[in-house]
């Protein structure tokens, strides 16, 4: 095969999506680092990659609308001619953080868009491609990454959207994975808990003092690199005989205690 491997980061431009396609570069991927409305961040990641002697591509393209999703693959396929890796990362918190007695439909409907809706429909799309490719010999098989959070399991009753996308990621990621095993393709959930980035910052001080008093066993913050390293391993096949399975980043979060 002549080309690189090939990756599609959604929201590849800051945050955790930065690093993953810093990440999948740093492994000999071809990434099309998408975003939606910040071409300047998206830029900025390509010439990290390319400085480095990758290969990338920024892609605009809102994953909420279909248009968009098909032009985000139909750019991939163009610059690459082949799709190895989706990670389906971008996602937005609940608009104005509101009440659940006071949650409006239109946060409901950009954040389900965006965060569900999206990833669904690009990884129906995608995985159609990978079975094409895989029929034509252009890749030996596939792989479909969706970026979860704690607030799938974790109540926020100000951000009730957003925690019931992720929750519903989940059980996207299973259902794709029993339909896609036969077909080549697995899929994984990684699920992360509290990350430095820009959708955290609004709640930094909160989070350094729970972080504090020990909400999770590792008392520290999540750092973007932590999901990279985690999308690394998984591209990397070390989990050869695993699908539907999602993996904590978290600091140990998910564990109950008494
Ligand atoms: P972030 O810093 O706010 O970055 C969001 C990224 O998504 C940006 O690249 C943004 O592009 C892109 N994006 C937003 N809406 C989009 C759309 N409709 N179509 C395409 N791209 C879009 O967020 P983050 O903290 O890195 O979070 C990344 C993912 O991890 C999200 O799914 C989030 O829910 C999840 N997560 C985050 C945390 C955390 O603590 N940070 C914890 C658990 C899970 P533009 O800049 O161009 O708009």
């Amino acid at each position: 095969m002549e080309t690189a491997r090939a990756a599609i980061v959604t929201g590849g431009s800051r945050g955790i999506g930065r690093a993953i396609a810093v990440e999948l570069a740093r492994l000999g991927y071809a990434v099309v680092v998408n975003y939606a409305t910040r071409p300047d961040a998206a830029e900025q990641v390509v010439a990290e990659i390319t400085k480095s002697g990758g290969q990338a591509v920024a892609v605009q393209g809102d994953v909420g609308s279909p248009v968009d999703r098909d032009l985000i693959v139909d750019r991939a396929l163009t610059a690459f001619e082949r799709i190895d890796v989706l990670v389906n990362n971008a996602g937005i918190t609940s608009q104005g953080r509101k009440d659940i007695l006071e949650a409006t439909e239109e946060s409901w409907e950009r954040v389900f868009n965006t965060n569900l809706k999206g990833p669904f429909f690009l990884s129906q799309r995608v995985a159609n491609e990978m079975i094409r490719l895989m029929a034509r010999n252009k890749i030996p098989d596939g792989k479909i990454i969706n970026i979860s959070s704690v607030s799938g399991y974790a109540v926020s009753t100000n951000r009730a959207d957003y925690c019931m996308t992720k929750a519903a990621l989940g059980m996207m990621t299973k259902l794709y994975a029993q339909r896609l095993a036969d077909e080549g393709i697995t899929v994984f959930e990684i699920c992360p808990g509290v990350i430095e980035s820009d959708m955290t910052a609004p709640v930094k001080e909160k989070y350094d003092r729970l972080i504090r008093e020990g909400i999770w066993p590792i008392r520290r913050w999540g750092r973007p690199d932590d999901v990279g390293r985690a999308v690394a391993a998984v591209v990397s096949d070390y989990f050869p005989f695993s699908t539907g399975e999602r993996i904590n980043i978290d600091g140990g979060f998910h564990i109950r205690r008494l």
